[in-house]
């Protein structure tokens, strides 16, 4: 065993993190507070290779691994967090479950564009009533003809104030057997109420009123959400390796603020109370990381196991919370200030203890593993 990246995998991350810092530094601080889509980020990655990472080349991707894109997340976090949003936008999200499982005329349809940062592609599962209880999703499929009726809504649907392409978790029939997706169009959805979330990203309430969708267009049919969810994994990694990238963002920020702020005569470096709180934010990093590495290396170019996922995430946005919370303190009101990203790091990896899986409901999952069995959350 060799915990060293492959030579490729370090050409690969070398070629990233310069792209990143020659391309995306400059403008960090405001893409972090702008609500918008970076778009123009979109466009210069797709140029650069970074969309469709783990895609195959025959649907326009570039055929890499998982690792490679935890990689590309990795480093182009290091020089603008807001950023690394489009590399999951682009590799992990609903694109990848669209490349997984879609049919040709799908992926030809929609891929093109998602992968020249044209365009971008929402996942819909959450409803008002159907939260960590996703398969209580009510949103309903109804046959028409040579398609289907779609009625229902969604919330807190990432990318839904601008999304192109909504995948869209529909009951065709009743129980978790009932469940499958379909690919809804913007032009189709109603927009409600708009909202942010404390991370300042938009979203915006998607009702669905009686749409047509053509068989063509449904994803995954009647007992496709097994399907759905080991897709969704990849999206848990992204999410996972997102928190950690920010963790360490906002780590190395207060590393560099430790050794030139001066208090009592010394740099905050030289305070041991201090130098211990670094010490705990790195053993957090690097156990997080090992836990994401095992999880992206062990999927290689297909999908990742539902428990070193679980792993994974559980670790990652717990350390990025924890060490960005830790960063903050140790730059005082600096870091609390919206001058620097540590507060915005902060902010977003609280945000991913709760999306994609909460870290109680993956606990659950692990729960799962270690008895052997499944424990039934229901009340009667
Ligand atoms: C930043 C962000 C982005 C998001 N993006 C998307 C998106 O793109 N698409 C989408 O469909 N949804 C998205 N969501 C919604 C997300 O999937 C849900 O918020 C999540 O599933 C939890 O549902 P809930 O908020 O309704 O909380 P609830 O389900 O009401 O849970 C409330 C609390 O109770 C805990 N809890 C619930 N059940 C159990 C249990 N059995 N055991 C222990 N604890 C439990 C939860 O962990 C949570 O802490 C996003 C959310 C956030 C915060």
């Amino acid at each position: 065993m060799d915990f060293r990246l492959t030579p490729e995998q370090q050409q690969f991350r070398d070629s990233v993190l310069k792209f990143s810092h020659k391309e995306l530094s400059a403008g960090a601080l405001a893409r972090a507070h702008d609500p918008k889509y970076p778009w123009d980020v979109a466009k210069k990655m797709a140029k650069q290779g970074l969309l469709g990472i783990t895609i195959a080349e025959a649907d326009g991707g570039q055929g890499g691994t998982l690792m490679d894109a935890v990689l590309a997340i990795e480093s182009v976090a290091s020089a603008c967090p807001r950023s690394a949003d489009v590399i999951q936008a682009g590799n992990f999200g609903p694109i990848r479950v669209l490349a997984e499982y879609g049919s040709s005329l799908q992926k030809q349809s929609f891929l093109k564009k998602l992968l020249a940062g044209e365009a971008v592609i929402s996942v819909g599962m959450t409803e008002p009533e159907a939260g960590s209880a996703v398969t209580d999703l009510a949103t309903k499929a109804t046959r028409d003809g040579k398609g289907w009726r779609i009625n229902g809504s969604k919330i807190f649907t990432t990318h839904s104030a601008y999304a192109d392409l909504v995948l869209t978790y529909v009951r065709f029939g009743p129980g978790v057997g009932g469940i499958g997706s379909v690919l809804i169009e913007s032009k189709q959805i109603r927009r409600g109420k708009a909202s942010h979330f404390m991370s300042g990203e938009e979203w915006a309430e998607l009702h669905f009123d009686d749409v047509f969708v053509p068989e063509e267009m449904v994803l995954l049919g009647e007992g496709g959400f097994k399907k759905q969810i080991a897709g969704f994994n990849v999206e848990r990694i992204g999410n996972a390796a997102r928190s950690l990238a920010l963790g360490r963002y906002a780590f190395e920020q207060a590393r560099a603020w430790a050794l030139e702020r001066k208090q009592l005569g010394r740099a905050l470096a030289e305070f041991q109370g201090l130098q211990w709180k670094f010490a705990d934010m790195k053993l957090k990093l690097e156990s997080a990381q090992l836990l994401l590495y095992k999880a992206a290396a062990n999927a290689d170019r297909g999908l990742p196991s539902p428990e070193d996922t679980a792993l994974a995430k559980i670790a990652c946005n717990q350390a990025g919370f924890e060490v960005a919370n830790e960063a903050l303190q140790v730059m005082g009101a600096t870091g609390y200030s919206q001058d620097v990203l540590v507060e915005y790091c902060l902010r977003r990896c609280r945000g991913w203890m709760i999306a994609g899986g909460s870290v109680e409901i993956l606990k659950n999952r692990i729960a799962e593993s270690v008895f052997g069995r499944s424990f039934s959350q229901r009340g009667d």
